[in-house]
């Protein structure tokens, strides 16, 4: 495992990149343009810079790790790629078209894994003619941050495809679990109905999203409010996800809050687009 394909150069993907970079991997960022990869580079170099300026990295190492950085607009760079790591938005369409395409350009060894945060591994693999090598890998926000992986196999995902994707998640220093492949998966499983249910407790006025937040970190020890950490995954992606559970269980305990529908139709997305739960500086 030498050489890394990033698709998406949003949070997530920048923050896989980075990741990978820092730990001596070569890394092809791609996303539709190359300024979106521009984008998502240029806050790379912040979270390094953030690094130096805390004595934890030197100017040299940074230029080391971002020259192990290629930009790409064209998924034909998956043919060098030993390994895909999908962080596109949220959509089965748009993840479906995308890995089609890619079961066309990478050679056939190269494994496919998806950093959804709840769609379906199995439904994904199928679009390809290697399912035993698609497998869900699912950073957690902030990727170099946080220290979880959550593994997802897919139903043909091999035994083999699953140890080598664990061994190269340890080598980026994370934890991982392994998980079998059902909506939400663990993580989002337990913590979007929080969220969710956060958000009905400010559309029913029980109180104010900064009261919401008090009681989650003060009274019950959590390090962030739910509506602050909603503003942070992206509130559209935190509807995604909802829905995702919400067909995929069949259980009308996972509707979405009409609140977090309106916010996201007018566009108020959280921390990236400055309007969320909260207000932001771009
Ligand atoms: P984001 O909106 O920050 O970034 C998505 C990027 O994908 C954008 O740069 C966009 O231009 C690009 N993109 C869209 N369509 C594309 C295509 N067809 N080809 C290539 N690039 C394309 O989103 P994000 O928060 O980084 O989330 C990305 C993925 O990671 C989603 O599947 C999400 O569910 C998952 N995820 C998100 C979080 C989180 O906290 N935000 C946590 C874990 C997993």
């Amino acid at each position: 495992m030498k050489k890394i394909m990033v698709i998406g150069a949003g949070q997530m993907g920048s923050g896989i990149a980075q990741v990978c970079a820092a730990h001596g991997y070569e890394v092809i960022l791609h996303d539709l343009k190359v300024e979106f990869v521009e984008r998502g580079i240029a806050g790379i170099k912040k979270r390094l810079h953030r690094q130096v300026e805390k004595g934890r990295l030197s100017e040299p190492e940074v230029q080391v790790i971002l020259g192990r950085i290629e930009v790409s607009d064209q998924l034909s760079y998956a043919e060098n790629a030993d390994i895909v790591i999908e962080a596109a938005i949220e959509n089965m369409e748009t993840k479906k078209n995308l890995f089609g395409q890619l079961d066309e350009l990478a050679p056939p060894r190269t494994i496919f894994a998806t950093n959804t945060s709840s769609l379906p591994i199995t439904e994904i693999a199928a679009e390809t003619a290697r399912p035993d090598k698609v497998i869900g890998m699912h950073f957690m926000n902030p990727v170099p941050v946080m220290k979880l992986v959550e593994i997802i196999r897919g139903l043909a995902t091999s035994d083999e495809v699953f140890k080598t994707v664990n061994k190269l998640a340890e080598s980026l220093g994370k934890t991982t679990v392994e998980v079998n492949d059902f909506p939400g998966f663990v993580s989002n499983r337990i913590l979007m109905p929080m969220i969710n249910e956060a958000i009905y407790s400010v559309y029913e006025g029980v109180a104010t999203p900064s009261d919401v937040d008090k009681v989650m970190t003060l009274g019950m020890n959590h390090p962030m409010g739910p509506l602050t950490l909603a503003d942070f995954i992206g509130l559209d992606t935190c509807l995604s996800i909802m829905e995702t559970l919400h067909a995929g269980f069949g259980d009308d305990k996972y509707r979405p809050c009409p609140l977090l529908r309106k916010y996201v139709t007018a566009g108020w997305l959280g921390k990236k687009t400055g309007r969320g739960f909260y207000h932001y500086d771009k």
